[in-house]
This record gives C-alpha cells, sequence and structure tokens, in this order.
C-alpha cells in the first residue's frame, strides 16, 4: 500500500490505527463527491488509510457507501451539478450517515450561507460566509493546536469560507483567529481548510474513526 512520506510519530500511529480498524471490521465503503473540485486528493489519502473508496458521481451512488466526504470545489456549481434530486438524496444521506465536507463541502453542509447568501443541508448548526478571507492570491498555510493535541495541524486554506457562528450542538475542533475551523456536529463534519493537501493524515483519520464508530 501507498504511504505518505515524512510522517511524524503521531501521523504514523493515526494511518497505522486507521488501518487496523478499517481491517478489522467489515469493510467500509467511503464515497467521495466527484462533480467537481479536488476529489482525487481525498480519494488517495482515504486509500492511503486502508479504506475502500467510490467516486460518487451520481445520487443512486449514495445508497452504496457507507460515509461521504465532500470535497472543496465551488459550492454554487455543487448545488447546480446535484440538481433538485441530487440535492434531495444528499440532503437525506447527510441526516443518516457519516459526512465530511471541506472547504466547498462544509458550505454545502452549513444551516446558514453568506456572501452570497446560498441555501445549505443544515447539517451542521453553522453560519458561513464564504471568500471571507480574499481571493486565491491569498490563500494560505497555517499551523495549529486542534483537539487531536500533540503535533499541531498543518490547514492549507484556499478561497477559504470563514464559520462565523455555531450553535451549541457543534464541537469545535480547531480555529484560526477564534474563528472555528474544524467543527463537527454529531455524525458530521467540516473543515474549512483542505486537509487532502497537507501530508498529515489525521484529519481523515479521525473521519473514518467517525464512520466506524458510527458516533452521535
Ligand atoms: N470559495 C469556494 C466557495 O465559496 C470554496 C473554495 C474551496 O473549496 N477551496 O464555494
Amino acid at each position: 500500500m501507498h504511504k505518505p512520506a515524512l510522517l511524524s510519530g503521531q501521523q504514523r500511529k493515526a494511518t497505522s490505527e486507521c488501518e487496523r480498524r478499517m481491517g478489522a471490521s467489515s469493510p467500509m465503503t467511503i464515497g467521495v463527491l466527484a462533480l467537481q473540485g479536488d476529489f482525487d486528493a481525498h480519494r488517495r489519502r482515504l486509500e492511503e488509510l486502508g479504506a475502500a473508496v467510490v467516486l460518487v458521481r451520481k445520487p443512486g451512488q449514495l445508497d452504496e457507501i457507507d460515509a461521504l466526504v465532500i470535497p472543496g470545489g465551488e459550492s454554487s456549481a455543487f448545488l447546480k451539478l446535484l440538481g433538485e434530486d441530487g440535492l434531495g438524496k444528499l440532503n437525506d444521506f447527510v441526516r443518516s450517515k457519516p459526512t465530511f465536507g471541506t472547504c466547498a463541502g462544509a458550505i454545502v453542509l452549513a444551516r446558514r450561507v453568506e456572501n452570497p447568501h446560498q441555501s445549505g443541508l443544515s447539517a451542521i448548526d453553522m453560519t458561513i460566509r464564504r471568500n471571507a478571507y480574499g481571493r486565491q492570491i491569498d490563500s494560505l498555510i497555517l499551523e495549529s493546536v486542534s483537539a487531536l493535541g500533540g503535533d499541531p495541524l498543518e490547514m492549507v486554506f484556499i478561497r477559504a469560507p470563514r464559520i462565523e457562528s455555531v450553535g451549541t450542538g457543534v464541537k469545535v475542533l480547531a480555529t484560526r483567529d477564534d474563528h472555528p475551523v474544524w467543527v463537527r456536529q454529531g455524525r458530521v463534519m467540516a473543515a474549512t481548510f483542505h486537509p487532502e493537501l497537507s501530508s498529515d493524515p489525521r484529519v481523515h483519520a479521525e473521519f473514518l474513526k467517525l464512520a466506524s464508530n458510527g458516533e452521535d
């Protein structure tokens, strides 16, 4: 199996712990929404962690997966490409199965979307503001402590949205300038950065843990 290079002790531990879990239980299939955006980097990372991955291009494929990653890209394009039927199916999915949205994916999962307003699936009780840190050129890599403890987490921000507020049911797992950047509500997780572009596999490992625990 291909392994990410240059991992710290903690990062290697997350990888092997994940492989152990994935091997121990009945195999889980993780879908990555592959309509647009950087879905392939998520696929590679999840496979490195031992998951079986399906690229989801048709709403019907949501019936065949145990958990879903909604990647970064352009959230307004996702809404258009999904159409009414796809959004309806995705809406049902996020209410019943573990889902992880990154960047544009986080926007799709939010209750309230600003700048400009667009509809969200209300899977996470948060208000999120699109492109809140400036344009593409202002993209940024930061390191910060997170709920994982241990090594700081590398966070890659690209035309990132900002989480302006969260409801009481939302756990904040990492912040940037006092704004949440990684959150979880029940089985649904969201990050405004791109963990698939960092060499640190721990965020995806957390999602696979959530997917196999079915935590609520
Ligand atoms: N700016 C994009 C949006 O509003 C998100 C950017 C990203 O996913 N990297 O949907």
